[in-house]
């Protein structure tokens, strides 16, 4: 990792073009967008076929960015759930993922996506404000927008980029929905549950944090099982006109922009945000607990309203009113693995989002990585010469993305407030010191530009070989 890490001390104004950025790199070089479809096929180009195992954020992501770096392919996805967890939740997109989906041209508006004014820290038992502050100008600062995203429409819009047929693509994803793959092997063979067996080039492991297929590329030593934490989350979204009619909840949501509340007190803490356009509040209560049966599921637990009530009694009265209106309550458990997987990859497999690398939501950088890698995959997949080349492209991969997911996993096990809780653990995966502070945690977050680094990394890989072959060459002439 790169000088990034180093907290850089600027006001939020700052212009970016002062800033140093990675590679002896200035901000409007290294964020310079690359012009849509620059990794388009080229004449010649090898193609491969590739299954992607799991329809969330990270394998219709690295779908968009497969089709898109345009292996002549056709491209399948298995799905088990026919989309059923992605309902009922809103998820912030940090600048390191919108930059990425800028790139691949997905439509923000049409996603409805929305951009913070402010996030404020209250005491929930109170409501005293701790902290307010005004969202930094991300865009100004890192090139790119943080946005809130209903996960339906973030989902839909990538589900549309990744199908839709496009001038310079060829192929489009399918998705193939209701077809859990039962196993897979190193050597790209997949089997569906219907017996069915099918052999890739390329299997793309994007099958979630209960991942049933991340332990293929690592030893038996190493456990790819998550546990429960101690803590549960209430996930639920209310129409902000109804939190508006109401006298008793109003004063919360009214005013200029949209806002970011995080209301704590000991042992909970209540969070909420807008989505679609301010439409909507999306809200997730974290209160101590575990359930009974996470193994079979982790997203959609339902919900006995009495115990979810009760839970919220230690709120202020205002809270509790806001609390009360929530109607489709799910319950998440927040589960972590002990801590990062040695490999990404091995013979014909490679593990992306929450398979690879799951996370709590402390940083809001679960999905955003999940993103990165898919387009980290795009990008080093591309311009492929020869089949024999993806083994070394998927080394490249390993090498991109191994320190920057295993660092925001751990960073991601605690609050912002308690990075000192694991800075002996994250330290391995860091060149410099690791950063400690919001302004270090968020330039370490969304300084880079995965798909500029993953450019830089296949040019510098194309170059030394060369250089070998050069050497090589004059090694055998002087014989
Ligand atoms: C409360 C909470 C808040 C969060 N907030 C943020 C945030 O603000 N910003 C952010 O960036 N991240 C956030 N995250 C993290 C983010 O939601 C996840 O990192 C992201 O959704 C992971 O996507 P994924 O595609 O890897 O996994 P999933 O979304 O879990 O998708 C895996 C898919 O694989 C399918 N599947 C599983 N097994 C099989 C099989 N055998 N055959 C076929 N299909 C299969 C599943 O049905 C599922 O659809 C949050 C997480 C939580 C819990």
């Amino acid at each position: 990792m790169e000088d990034s890490t180093k907290p850089i001390h600027c006001p939020p104004d700052e212009t970016v073009a002062s800033r140093l950025l990675r590679n002896g790199r200035y901000a409007g070089e290294y964020y310079k967008p690359f012009p849509p479809n620059h990794f388009a096929p080229k004449p010649g180009q090898q193609s491969l076929d590739i299954a992607i195992i799991g329809a969330g954020i990270a394998g219709l992501n690295a779908a968009v960015a497969l089709v898109q770096s345009g292996h002549n392919v056709e491209l399948k996805m298995f799905e088990r759930s026919k989309f059923a967890h992605e309902i009922g939740a809103a998820i912030h997109m940090c600048p390191n993922a919108t930059r990425i989906l800028s790139y691949y041209e997905f439509d923000f508006e049409a996603a409805r996506a929305t951009q913070l004014h402010q996030s404020s820290l209250l005491d929930a038992h109170t409501l005293e404000i701790l902290r307010i502050a005004r969202t930094p100008d991300t865009v100004r600062l890192y090139g790119a927008s943080y946005s809130l995203f209903h996960r339906v429409d973030l989902h839909q819009q990538l589900q549309k980029l990744a199908t839709e047929p496009r001038p310079n693509t060829k192929y489009v994803a399918k998705i193939n929905l209701s077809s859990e793959i039962l196993d897979i092997d190193l050597d790209g063979t997949v089997i569906l549950t219907s017996g069915e067996r099918m052999k890739k080039d390329l299997i793309v492991v994007a099958d979630g944090v209960r991942t049933k297929f991340a332990a293929k590329v690592v030893s038996d030593q190493i456990s790819t099982g998550v546990s429960p934490t101690e803590k549960v989350v209430y996930r639920f979204l209310i129409p902000t006109e109804r939190l508006l009619e109401d006298p008793r909840t109003r004063s919360l949501f009214e005013g200029e922009g949209f806002q970011a509340n995080i209301a704590r007190l000991d042992d909970r803490r209540l969070v909420w945000y807008p989505c679609r356009q301010g439409a909507l509040q999306n809200f997730g209560f974290f209160v101590p607990g575990k359930i009974q049966g996470y193994e079979q599921e982790v997203w959609n637990i339902p919900v006995d309203r009495e115990t979810f009530l009760k839970d919220c009694s230690p709120l202020h009265p205002i809270l509790q009113a806001v609390c009360s209106k929530a109607d489709d309550i799910k319950l998440f458990q927040l589960c972590m693995r002990k801590q990062p997987i040695p490999a990404l990859t091995k013979g014909s497999v490679v593990l992306i989002g929450d398979a690879a690398h799951p996370m709590l939501p402390h940083q809001g950088q679960g999905g955003a990585m999940a993103v990165e890698d898919g387009a980290a995959l795009g990008v080093l997949l591309s311009d492929l010469r020869s089949k024999k080349d993806v083994p070394r492209r998927l080394q490249l991969f390993q090498e991109l993305r191994f320190n920057r997911v295993s660092a925001v996993q751990i960073l991601s096990s605690v609050g912002q407030d308690e990075i000192h809780k694991v800075v002996k653990a994250a330290q391995p995966f860091f060149e410099g010191p690791v950063p400690t502070t919001v302004e270090g945690l968020n330039d370490y977050n969304y300084t880079p530009n995965i798909l500029r680094d993953a450019l830089e990394l296949l040019r510098q890989d194309r170059k030394d070989s060369l250089a070998k072959q050069e050497q090589k060459g004059y090694a055998s002439s002087r014989i």
